[in-house]
């Protein structure tokens, strides 16, 4: 079988050929689906959830899939796969039994994340605006870049004016900006994900944007990250796929490695 390289990283399909015990955690957008102006349209390409499926029921991988979307809006676009989640930049978890648990805001985060939605809704179209439990988002894709970037410099500065007050903090996601609760991403949701895998075993998170730093980071030393996308980003990554394309080759390549 031909294996599709890992740019970066040389020895990793050896590395996972010969691991006891394997996770792989994915990011959705721009990962397992390309994206797209209407994000409601955004599926995963033709081919991923049935290889997704192949590697759970082959029994061989700890698959997870993480995302910044809602975690209902996750299940709506890809399905149910009883797989773990984490949904709204690790704010949400769903386990494959259907358990959920989240962290919740508290009354004040509520109130100033209501205040951060209607402000914005004052200067950019309402429809842009998207709040979600435990926090609010911009959306400019489809705007053009320059005007994109001077909303989301607008709307981050006044959502971070006294974001430090209530523990929330504006980041930059491909396509916007979020006000979110502090100290909770997809870094920390990753550890939760990770719990109780064993010492040796190989991890490997994918995912494609600013937010999946947090991520990167925290599988140092754990595994490997990748960063879908054109080479040479500043990433903590350390491996490159370079789209979505690439991902569904990567896990027809792992299916085939791990069985
Ligand atoms: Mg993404």
């Amino acid at each position: 079988m031909k294996l599709r390289a890992v740019k970066g990283v040389p020895d990793f399909w050896d590395r996972v050929e010969a691991a006891n015990e394997r996770c792989l955690v994915l990011d959705y957008d721009g990962t397992l689906a390309p994206f797209r102006e209407n994000r409601m349209e955004a599926r995963p390409l033709d081919g991923v959830v049935d290889v997704l499926e192949r590697i759970r029921d082959a029994g061989r991988t700890h698959l997870a899939i993480m995302t910044g979307r809602p975690m209902a809006e996750l299940i709506e676009l890809l399905g149910d796969l009883s797989i773990p989640l984490s949904g709204s930049q690790g704010s949400e978890f769903r386990m494959p039994d259907g358990t959920t648990q989240r962290h919740e805001p508290t009354a004040a985060q509520e109130e100033r994340l209501t205040r951060a939605m209607n402000g914005a809704r004052a200067v950019v179209p309402a429809e842009r605006v998207e709040r979600k439990a435990a926090s609010v988002a911009l959306h400019t894709r489809g705007i053009p870049e320059e005007r994109a970037r001077e909303m989301q410099d607008a709307v981050c500065a006044e959502w971070s004016s006294d974001a430090d007050e209530y523990d929330l903090e504006c980041r930059h996601f491909s396509g916007g900006v979020e006000l979110r609760l502090k100290g909770i991403d997809k870094g920390t949701a990753l550890r939760t994900i990770l719990r109780g895998r064993g010492e040796d075993a190989l991890c490997v998170y994918i995912g494609d944007d600013e937010t999946d730093e947090d991520a990167f980071e925290a599988i140092l030393g754990r595994g490997v990250g990748i960063r879908v996308g054109p080479p040479g980003a500043d990433t903590r990554a350390s491996g490159t796929l370079e789209d979505t394309e690439a991902v569904r080759e990567f896990l027809e390549t792992w299916m085939g490695v791990t069985t």
